[in-house]
């Protein structure tokens, strides 16, 4: 019995796919990249971009810090890297996105947020889309200096509601209550990645690994500079506008 509803599951979800592909033949779906250091505004600008495009927005360190949550098998192997600010080898990662994107929610795209972030996932990214006969639209790199990125991540603090998210800046935008979230009141917590010397990792890894994509991406690529005390609808204006332009 349990067989026969496996195998039905699995025949469901291919037609799924399958009238899914017909529908991008006419209105094909879109995919946006946003690459910047730890710290540049990619989750809280996915977080704007994405709805407003009508996209489900994909952060590969979220989906990471459900995994630890849920206590899954792919929490401990990913748990040292994420602890130690290093990259989750690209085989796990590519699993996780792999699996993400055959849900439901991202059938008319995804803005991506910390993905990819090394050649190879942007490669494979690449291939998989292919495979779909669709591209990536367009990659955003929001150019913050790194004294700002060190700022915002120590200051940063992090609702742990994990259906709400809302990152808070303890000098630039605190919340209303010390330590709870305005939107919806759960604790406020660091992350424990957010430390000086997870920070630093964070950075040089960024430098040596992700910062390489925007040559891979060249010809595809726009870059948006936000500076210390630019609000977020500043940042997002400027986005909109570099889209459109
Ligand atoms: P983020 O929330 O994007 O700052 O990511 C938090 C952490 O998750 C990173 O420091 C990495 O350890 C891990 N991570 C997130 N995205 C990726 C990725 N695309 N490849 C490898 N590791 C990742």
């Amino acid at each position: 019995m349990k067989n026969i509803q496996t195998v039905l599951t699995a025949l469901l979800c291919r037609a799924l796919f399958f009238l899914i592909r017909c529908v991008w033949f006419i209105l094909p779906p879109r995919f946006i990249i946003l690459l910047g250091g730890p710290g540049a505004g990619k989750g809280t600008l996915a977080t704007q971009l994405a709805p407003a495009l009508g996209l489900a927005h994909l952060s590969t360190g979220d989906a990471f810090r459900r995994e630890l949550a849920a206590k899954t098998k792919f929490a401990e192997q990913v748990e040292s890297y994420i602890k130690a600010g290093k990259l989750v080898p690209d085989d796990l990662t590519l699993q996780i996105v792999r699996r993400e994107l055959m849900r439901l929610r991202y059938w008319r795209g995804a803005v991506f947020d910390g993905f990819p972030r090394t050649r190879a996932q942007a490669e494979m990214l690449t291939q998989l889309l292919e495979s779909w006969g669709v591209k990536v639209e367009r990659v955003i790199l929001l150019e913050v200096e790194e004294p700002v990125l060190i700022e915002r991540l120590s200051l940063r603090r992090t609702c742990s509601n994990k259906s709400c998210g809302r990152s808070y800046h303890l000098k630039y935008e605190p919340p209303k209550e010390a330590d709870i979230c305005d939107a919806c009141k759960s604790p406020l917590y660091q992350r424990s990645d957010d430390v000086p010397e997870v920070i630093r990792e964070r950075i040089e890894t960024y430098r040596r690994e992700s910062k390489p994509l925007c040559d891979y991406y060249q010809g595809n690529l726009v870059s948006v500079k936000s500076t210390l005390g630019m609000t977020k609808e500043e940042v997002f204006a400027k986005v909109k506008a570099a889209l459109l332009g």
